[in-house]
This record gives C-alpha cells, structure tokens and sequence, in this order.
C-alpha cells in the first residue's frame, strides 16, 4: 500500500526542481517520465502554446480492472517565488526549508500523493475503476492551465483537486465567483498653481469613486477591494489619468451581480463629479461553486475519510483554485486540504504524517 518513504522520497525530488508558472517544462518531463517507468502512458496538452508556458498540461488516463465511477484528480505543477535552490530541513517528522525558499508543497503535496497512488496501482494490489490524473500549469497566474483543458473526450464522474492549504480532512465545498475590474480616469493636465481650473483632476475622480463605495467584508458571502490606485506626474501637475484596479467575490452569484453594479455605479459617479471621462473594464477571472454533504462527490470523501479514521470539515474558501473551472465546465470537484501550512511564505511546511495521509486518501476514493 503507501509506503511513506517512498512518498516522501517523490516529494522531496519535486521541490527541488524549480518550476514557476510559465516555466514547468523540467518539472513535467518528470512526472512523465515517473509514470512510464511504471508502464503507464503520460500525455500532453497543447495549453502552453496558447498561454505562453513552455509547458502543457499533463494528462494519464488509467483504465479500470473492476466497475466503478471514473475519478479525476488535480495538483498544479507550478509554484510562486522564491523558489529557486529549495534546501530541505526535515525535523520532527516536519518537512521545511531553511527559510531562504519557499517549500513548494503548494502543490507537490497534491503531485507527491498522484504519483505515490500510481506507484501503488502499478503493484497491482488493489481493484479499481477509470481513473485520470491532470497535473496542471500555470495555476498560480489565473488557473491558466486549467481554463485551456479539453475534456469532451474523458468521462469524469468525480474530481478531486488536492490545492488547499491545511489540513487532510478539509473539503472546500464552496468558492466564490469574482468579478475584476481596470477602471481608466482621463481627466485634463494644467498647471496646478497657475492654471488650476482649466485642469480635470482625475485622482480627484478617482478617489471619490472609492469613497463612494463599500468594501472589505459586504456580507458574509460577498467581499469586495480596491487594490491598486495609480496615476499623476508631479506635485505641480493637475493629473489627467489615474488608473484603479478592484475586485468583488461573492458565493451568491446575484450578490456578485449586485456589489458589482453598485461599484460600477460609483466608478462613474466619481467620474461626473469631476467632469472627467471614465472607460470600466470589467470581467470574470471565474466562477464559483457550491455544493453541499448530500452531493456525491462531497459524500465519496466523507466516507473515504471515516474509513480512515481521518476526520472532516466542510470549509467555504474565499479564493479560486482550478476547482472553480472543473465545476464551471460541468465536473463535479471539490478542494481538498492538501497538509501544507503557510502556503507562499517561507515558512510554508508539510508534516510527513500529512503527506502519507494525503496518498492514502487517494488510494481509499479509487478502491472499489
Ligand atoms: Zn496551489
């Protein structure tokens, strides 16, 4: 069954291939190579040709030997920076950096556990339905990879994607769906001491767009930020352009609808107010989803946990993940905690005990 040297083993050559977004290609060539070696045929996508990643997604479909529903499971290959020379502490059954780097485990955590299960499907001790494995690229920069995914020749009855932090036993069973907006201020130049009213100040626009407005938590589905304002040239110029860039995300995709408007609403406000002109781009990273314990795919890995010993919590995520574009084209997928804590800071870690429970998950949802 898993064996928790090997996984660890796997784990550890992962990390130390670098693999940033866009630039996966040595990372890929491993896991291919990991799962021909077992005699299993590793494919791959033509989704870096269309985002500008070096890489495609890797796909290994593996045919059942018994009935069964056919599972998906999802890990990103690529990771944020720093990561580059990973030097790995392990101590007290805790797996680490030494601080210079981040871990990684975000998400070869979720790749280490794919590959462990292929491992322990190759001895072929256990009975099994279909089973696909998607290692994706450029998750971290907007689930790029995942949104050039082709499906329509696969059949997926339930998908599991091993990308939230913390714990084994939590399942995101809700994210939001978010809307992004570049909001553009043209407003007119002059001199700010001799010429002050012939000039349109459009930070003066911009900024009461945003008093204006409502944000940080709206309710408790529904936030909404501004996280970027820029514009003007010198303290003696009065600006004519001022750029801002915002978000809303709610779980309610008529909550969304309506933060959104009313943010729209205020973004032009703030541009009559002033006489300046205003160009709103507005546009949807991804959508959301919602599912409950009475959904199958939610049930399977309660049961598989209980069985376990191992146990749950259904989590509300507040953040996209590749999960948000499975359930968006029709798959029915959850997140689940994939054992790492402080994901994209140095610190970030990964008990062994996490890691071997995480493989051990897997292999329980594909035993029929
Ligand atoms: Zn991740």
């Amino acid at each position: 069954m898993v064996d928790e040297n090997r996984v660890v083993r796997i784990f550890e050559n992962l990390v130390k291939i670098y693999s940033p977004s866009y630039r996966e290609r040595t990372l890929a060539d491993h896991i291919k190579g990991y799962v021909e070696s077992l005699g299993f045929l590793a494919f791959e996508d033509e989704a870096g040709l269309a985002i500008g990643s070096d890489t495609g997604n890797v796909i290994i479909t593996i045919p059942g030997i018994a009935e069964g529903p056919s599972i998906l499971f999802v890990s990103h290959m690529d990771t944020v920076e720093p990561a580059k020379g990973v030097e790995l502490v392990i101590e007290d059954g805790i797996i680490k950096t030494d601080g210079e780097t981040i871990l990684g485990a975000d998400d070869k955590a979720g790749v280490a556990a794919m590959l462990e299960l292929v491992s322990v499907l190759a001895g072929k001790s256990i009975s099994h339905g279909p089973i696909h494995l998607i290692f994706t690229v450029a998750e971290e920069v907007g689930l790029e990879g995942a949104k050039n995914l082709d499906l329509s020749d696969k059949h997926i009855d339930f998908a599991y994607v091993l990308d939230s932090n913390g714990k084994i036993g939590n399942i995101v069973v809700s994210a939001p769906y978010q809307d992004s907006f570049v909001v553009e201020y043209r407003g007119r130049a002059a001199h700010a001491g001799l010429a002050p009213e012939t000039g349109i100040n459009a930070i003066a626009a911009a900024s009461m767009a945003i008093s204006c407005m409502k944000l940080g938590r709206i309710d408790e589905e529904t936030t909404a930020n501004v996280g970027v304002i820029e514009g003007g040239r010198a303290g003696n110029i009065v600006p004519d352009r001022a750029r801002v860039i915002a978000e809303s995300r709610s779980i309610n995709p008529a909550k969304l609808e309506e933060q959104s408007d009313r943010m729209i609403d205020c973004f032009k406000r703030g541009a009559q107010e002033v006489g300046a002109e205003v160009s709103i781009q507005r546009y949807r990273p991804y959508e959301g989803y919602s599912l409950t314990e009475n959904d199958e795919v939610v049930r399977r890995v309660i049961d598989a946990f209980d069985r376990l010993g191992v146990s749950h919590k259904l989590i509300r995520s507040g953040g996209g993940s590749d999960t948000n574009v499975f359930n968006a084209m029709g798959v029915n997928a959850v997140n689940l905690g994939m054992g790492a804590e402080y994901v994209h800071t140095t610190d970030e870690y990964i008990p062994i005990a996490e890691l071997k429970n995480l493989a051990s998950l897997l292999v329980e949802l594909v035993k029929v």
